[in-house]
């Protein structure tokens, strides 16, 4: 019986709060996540999530092709499957990567459910907490996530237009030998970078490459994006300039359909063999039904010319945004994204995207602030705009409304002094929601 004298625990919202692990205090829902609740209402543009477009995919086609697998395969394809994924697909994702250019070979591909299990499978199996991981800044929020799920002490190497700065990174690196740290991989995201939008250059990626050899720090290569170019030019992949000292993540979720959920790692012989083991340990082998539905895509349906298709209606996005963001914010910075989804949007001086967010979902316009992509606390000048998802003149719309708020903003800014810092005029800066 349970005595009534014993002492309350946690509290009225989570009565299991003292029990957790003290690696699960770190979980936090990611900036991008909560907001999606209120950036999918229809009256909001949206310019803040990363999902893919997938109007375009042929359903009626997909269903039938479906069916048709199931009915030769489906005993299969309903059962559980090999923890490094079905030797059917795993064959198959090699001709993927060729299109980039990538030598890979099916015995050292891991499936995985998304590459985003591929990077959990990675920090589980390098990262003990305090150990660091060096990632771009900004970097993707999705792996910051992980990253602060294990505990990891994230430390960021600047990037420019030319994508991570070789100097800054034997820098970082030796600053923090020098104060016995151990580093253990450079996460880097070389293709059309989330959120930053820039491909690291031909000429940067054997100096990166080189220095992380010298200073055996593995290179963890995220790359869902590499085939989404608007020129149709493709990158050297940092595990071809050195195959045992990189693991390469692939994705089917940019260039097919996330909902799937397959993704994959490309891995030296005994590390691919601990991510597998890891793989066994979490979820026993990744979805058979996804992966046959994702050999049946590769082998069925010209998927080069579905890419192909993708590239251009990201294209025409990209150009929407960029032309509404000269139209609408010529006083802000950003790149023009030769790939991907993102563009990275400075702000003017005395501007905070992460304060400024609640007024611009109040004129029903979405965006990241920059302060989700780092594990401390830059980001403040800088929001993530996402061109993906939005029709072309929903992406005007969605900038017209944003620079309303902008400008009101700046206005502020002007009689009241930068956001965070108090005010010239002594006169207390008003807050979001009293405006
Ligand atoms: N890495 C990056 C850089 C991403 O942008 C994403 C998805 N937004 C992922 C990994 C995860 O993708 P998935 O798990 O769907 O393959």
């Amino acid at each position: 019986m349970v005595s009534n004298s014993q002492p309350v625990k946690g509290n009225r919202l989570d009565p299991w709060l003292d029990s957790y692990a003290a690696r699960a205090r770190g979980l936090r829902a990611s900036e991008t996540r909560s907001l999606f609740a209120v950036a999918s209402r229809p009256e909001v543009v949206s310019l803040a999530g990363g999902m893919p477009n997938l109007k375009d995919l042929p359903l009626t086609e997909i269903a039938q092709a479906t069916e048709r697998m199931l009915r030769r395969n489906g005993a299969s394809a309903l059962q559980y499957g090999n923890g490094q994924g079905l030797p059917l697909l795993r064959d198959l994702i090699p001709h993927v990567m060729a299109m980039e250019g990538i030598h890979a070979h099916a015995d050292d591909i891991v499936v995985t459910t998304g590459s985003q299990q591929a990077v959990d499978l990675l920090t589980e199996v390098f990262i003990d907490p305090g150990d660091v991981i060096l990632a771009e800044a900004p970097t993707y929020v999705g792996s910051l996530g992980i990253f602060n799920a294990y505990e990891a002490d994230v430390h960021h190497v600047p990037l420019d237009a030319d994508g991570l700065i070789p100097q800054a990174l034997e820098e970082t690196i030796q600053r923090l030998k020098r104060e016995g740290k151990r580093v253990k991989f450079l996460y880097t995201l070389p293709n059309f970078h989330n959120p930053a939008g820039v491909c690291m250059s031909e000429e940067r990626r054997p100096q990166i490459v080189d220095i992380c050899d010298r200073h055996r720090v593995l290179i963890v290569e995220d790359n869902p994006y590499g085939l989404l170019s608007f020129e149709g030019r493709t990158y050297t992949a940092l595990k071809d300039l050195n195959p045992d000292g990189v693991v390469y993540l692939g994705s089917f979720s940019k260039i097919f359909a996330p909902g799937y959920r397959v993704g994959w790692a490309v891995a030296p012989p005994a590390v691919k063999e601990k991510i597998k083991l890891a793989s066994e340990a979490a979820i026993l082998c990744p979805s058979s039904m996804g992966q046959y539905s994702i050999a049946m895509y590769l082998n069925e349906f010209d998927w080069k010319a579905q890419i192909e298709a993708f590239r251009v209606m990201y294209k025409e996005r990209r150009d929407a945004m960029i032309g509404a963001l000269n139209e609408y914010l010529p006083y802000c910075s950003w790149n023009t994204p030769t790939g991907g989804f993102y563009t990275w949007v400075g702000l003017p001086e005395g501007l905070d995207a992460h304060e400024m967010l609640p007024r611009a979902i109040t004129n029903l316009v979405a965006y990241v602030s920059g302060t989700a992509f780092y594990a401390d606390d830059q980001g403040h000048d800088h929001m993530r705009l996402s061109f993906c998802y939005p029709e072309p003149a929903e992406i005007h719309e969605g900038i017209r409304r944003l620079a309303e708020v902008v400008d009101a903003e700046r206005d502020l800014v002007r009689i009241f002094g930068p956001a965070h810092h108090p005010s010239p005029t002594g006169i207390q800066r008003p807050q979001p929601d009293q405006i």
